[in-house]
């Protein structure tokens, strides 16, 4: 039996007042947790959409919103909210103009799932298809599968009419080149008196990592979760994964629980940046259970990260202080309209659409100062 937003508010109600230290007031609660960034976490307007995706997804979440408010499924209107992001040449973290793996090739992974059937569908290490989200999409719709990868992802996209093309822009091409000759011992080399620059692209998408050699690596993907006006939940992660991986690397953003998660009756949550670190964590899932159990949004990713943290014992990802040398960003948005996003580090952003209005607001975070 399905929980009515009543029914959850109530609950949740209920579990915050015994786990939470934050109070509430009308339509926003600040939440001040040690050693965290103050937390803003607003209502959206009763009945109205509400959708939340990572920095670059501006676009996606207007579009969405747009869709919901017209009736469309929320699944159906935050496909259609990434697919703008897909198909943009100049955001080189996902679909086409995305970053290659080593070898030049860009390969894609992408899932959705649909709060009120509980499904989903998704696809890994797609090549040649611009939209990998509406390939997840379709394996949740007309298989009896979830997760389909390589060589057979592409057959099944073309079963569906999709055609192949080359990803590869040019702009992709040369940061990829950049990276091959930045390489220090390797056959490539950059022309004589040439810089070796990285990733020029660096921004709200972004999270830079420096490789052996200086090169850079980059993560970057649009994550989007979204909330209809009866209370139905959708989401879906899309990406070109981690810069330069090695051909066949599969990152979070096609795993259920890992990249993104949605339980109809409690709320949706997903994931940018290192892969790695929200599959060691089952990130996605571990947010809307912390939410179930009456944490907030953003709280509740704050919280995951907190033990991505604690877990992150590796000395070649530690900086000498002990904060992790990486990013990572979750998005969360609760039935009850309640939404939030959380960073390991500060400055980050995440765009968001409620009560009528499309923006970024300031993620909260664990530590100050930039990744890079
Ligand atoms: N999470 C993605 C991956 O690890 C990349 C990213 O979000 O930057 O493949």
């Amino acid at each position: 039996m399905s929980v009515s937003r009543r029914s959850f508010l109530q609950g949740a109600a209920a579990a915050a007042a015994g786990t939470l230290v934050a109070g509430t007031s009308e339509g926003m609660a600040r939440t001040k947790a040690p050693g965290t960034a103050i937390d803003r976490e607003r209502r959206r307007s009763p009945g109205g959409p509400v959708v939340v995706a990572s920095g670059n997804g501006l676009p996606a979440t207007a579009k969405a919103a747009e869709m919901i408010l017209a009736g469309r499924d929320p699944l159906d209107a935050v496909v259609a909210g990434v697919n703008i992001v897909e198909l943009d040449p100049d955001d080189h973290s996902v679909g086409y103009g995305g970053l290659p793996n080593e070898d030049g090739v860009v390969q894609l992974d992408s899932c959705v799932m649909h709060g009120p059937t509980h499904n989903a569908g998704a696809v890994a290490a797609l090549q040649n298809i611009k939209t990998p989200s509406r390939v997840a999409q379709l394996v949740m719709e007309r298989t009896d599968h979830v997760l389909i990868v390589g060589e057979g992802a592409l057959r099944f996209a073309k079963a569906h009419g999709f055609r192949e093309e080359n990803l590869l822009t040019d702009a992709a091409r040369r940061q990829w080149l950049k990276w091959k000759e930045a390489r220090r011992g390797g056959d490539w080399l950059s022309p004589a008196g040439a810089e070796v620059e990285g990733d020029d692209q660096a921004s709200a998408s972004h999270d830079v990592m420096r490789g052996p050699g200086g090169a850079e690596f980059t993560y970057g993907t649009i994550n989007c979760c979204g909330l209809d006006t009866s209370g139905d939940l959708a989401g879906v992660t899309t990406t070109s994964g981690l810069s330069y991986k090695i051909p066949g690397r599969v990152g979070d953003s096609p795993i259920i629980g890992a990249g993104l998660y949605v339980d109809n009756d409690v709320g949706a949550a997903g994931a940018t940046g290192r892969g790695e670190a929200a599959i060691l964590n089952c990130g996605s899932y571990t947010i809307v259970e912390l939410m179930r159990q009456g944490r907030t949004p953003t709280e509740a990713c704050l919280e995951l990260l907190r033990r991505v943290v604690a877990h992150n014992v590796d000395p070649r990802l530690r900086r000498p202080n002990g904060e992790p040398d990486f990013g990572l960003i979750f998005y969360a948005v609760r039935k009850d309209g309640l939404y939030g996003s959380a960073s390991i580090r500060s400055g980050r952003q995440f765009a968001v659409n409620s009560e009528g209005r499309n923006r970024l607001e300031d993620c909260a975070y664990l530590f100050e100062g930039q990744h890079e």
